[in-house]
């Protein structure tokens, strides 16, 4: 019947990945680009082929998380060649914009660079595209997912209440599009002492588990809040490959499982 058509039937299918899965958030500063960094990671160390697009315009910071020092290969308006880092392909808002360009003259170029990072970049085929989204749920992240056919969204939060009322507002966007919400993943959850190990729930215990029960999504995942991660995001190597025993690598490497 005609009141069954999914509205959103022409979104665009990308052609070089099989399975399309947005890392989304409701707020800045929640860890998500480190989430995507490492779900990456974690599906390219299961022997996935992985591709990774930093759409987050206004603090891209892929290309800095992954050490990245080869950017695209640009050969015209129409060939880029994306960077490659750990055998993922990478593709950044960062390697376009000047980190210290103002917001406001950013929002024009992302729609223009989303068609381009879609349509004129030479990917090779792969499983999985992880797009690291901007946080929030603007017209930018409309446009977006209502032009892109995702497979799925993951919404990152942290158990603060403010981050997990923003949580409510991105799953309502993925179903205004018709995009399965794969399910949450509570970063930041607790933080491990670098010292004697011990676990501290610094902020609020269990928001996560409540939110996702609330929003009936499964909860993917909780990712402490540890030095090591930061360490390494900021040395360019993301804790998955610098220190795949950990405990934070080990829950990215479930939670990549369950993608
Ligand atoms: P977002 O993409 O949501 O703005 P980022 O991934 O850029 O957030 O993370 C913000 C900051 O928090 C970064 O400095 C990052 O290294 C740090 N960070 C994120 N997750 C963790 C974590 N689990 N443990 C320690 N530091 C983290």
């Amino acid at each position: 019947p005609a009141k069954d058509k999914n509205p959103f039937d022409d979104q665009k299918r990308f052609e070089y990945a099989d399975h399309v899965i947005a890392v989304a958030s409701g707020k800045g500063g929640v860890g998500k680009s480190t989430i995507a960094a490492n779900l990456a990671m974690a599906l390219a160390r299961q022997g996935k082929s992985v591709g990774l697009m930093d759409l987050d315009v206004y603090g891209p910071s892929v290309p800095t998380l992954f050490g990245v020092v080869q950017p695209p290969r640009v050969e015209d308006e129409h060939t880029i060649y994306p960077a490659e880092k750990y055998g993922i392909q990478i593709m950044s808002f960062g390697f376009f914009i000047e980190q210290d360009s103002p917001v406001i003259w950013r929002g024009p170029l992302v729609m223009k660079l989303v068609t381009q990072f879609l349509n004129d970049v030479v990917w090779k085929p792969m499983d999985f595209l992880i797009l690291d989204l901007p946080p929030g749920t603007g017209d930018v992240q409309l446009s977006l997912v209502q032009q892109l056919k995702l497979d799925g969204a993951v919404i990152v939060t942290t158990p603060q209440d403010l981050a997990l009322a923003d949580v409510k507002r991105g799953a309502n966007m993925f179903e205004k599009v018709h995009t399965p919400v794969l399910g949450i993943v509570e970063n930041m959850s607790y933080f491990v002492c670098p010292h004697c190990g011990k676990e501290s729930y610094i902020f609020s215990k269990g928001g996560g588990d409540r939110e996702s029960r609330r929003l009936n999504v499964p909860l993917l995942g909780r990712i402490p809040l540890t030095e090591d991660v930061m360490n390494a995001s900021d040395t360019g190597c993301p804790i998955v490959e610098s220190a795949p025993d950990s405990e934070p690598a080990k829950n990215f490497s479930e939670i990549a499982t369950s993608l």
